[in-house]
């Protein structure tokens, strides 16, 4: 099993890192023929319009796109979460539409920009998950396939499933809990 990692921009080296201590081979991606090997993917969080511009000048938006429809499985933080979405509030940048979802980006005002909090997963077990929120986005709304993980205690939804594509709120990369890349290879393997 091969995973890799968009490289376009932002923190991939974390999340093969994390990879890589599960085990997994963990590959950069920044090219389409480098996608054709992968059986995942994994999509960072950073700045979001700059991966965008970055997705479409590669001429990977499709080639990602087609993949995950085709159900190779997608694991998205914060921005991977963005752009995985259907939809983002009240901006333009290029999408690759995957999720029936609309995020809204840069959620949290100036006070709460960045944070960390206690999150209840259930299908992590009992243990909270460290949520390390970093200028995130959070999901306004969402449609039918779509199942949320978590949720902050005034309800806000912030990590989401829809079959193969994984998407969360947060930095789990940014974690020593390895449990959520652990349920995403639980995924790919079919575990779950
Ligand atoms: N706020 C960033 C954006 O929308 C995302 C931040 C992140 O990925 N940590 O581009």
């Amino acid at each position: 099993m091969k995973i890799g990692v968009l490289a376009s921009q932002g923190a991939f080296a974390e999340h093969i890192s994390i990879l890589e201590q599960l085990d997994v081979e963990a590959v950069p991606v920044r090219l389409p023929e480098e996608l054709r090997g992968v059986d995942g993917l994994v999509i960072p969080g950073g700045e979001t319009t700059t991966i965008s511009r970055l997705m479409s000048a590669y001429n990977l938006v499709n080639e990602i796109s087609s993949r995950a429809k085709e159900g190779m499985p997608m694991f998205g933080t914060c921005t991977g979460m963005i752009l995985m979405a259907r939809e983002v509030a009240g901006n333009g940048v290029e999408l690759l539409g995957l999720m029936n979802m609309i995020v809204k980006r840069n959620a949290f005002g100036r006070q709460r920009e960045s944070f960390e909090v206690e999150l209840s997963i259930p299908v992590l077990g009992k243990e909270p998950f460290p949520g390390v929120f970093i200028r995130a986005p959070i999901i306004e709304h969402f449609d039918g396939g779509v199942e949320i993980l978590a949720r902050l205690d005034d309800s806000t939804c912030v990590a989401a499933r829809q079959k193969n594509l994984l998407a969360v709120a947060f930095h789990p990369e940014l974690t020593t809990d390895l449990r959520f890349h652990h349920y995403f290879l639980d995924i790919m393997t079919g575990n779950c």
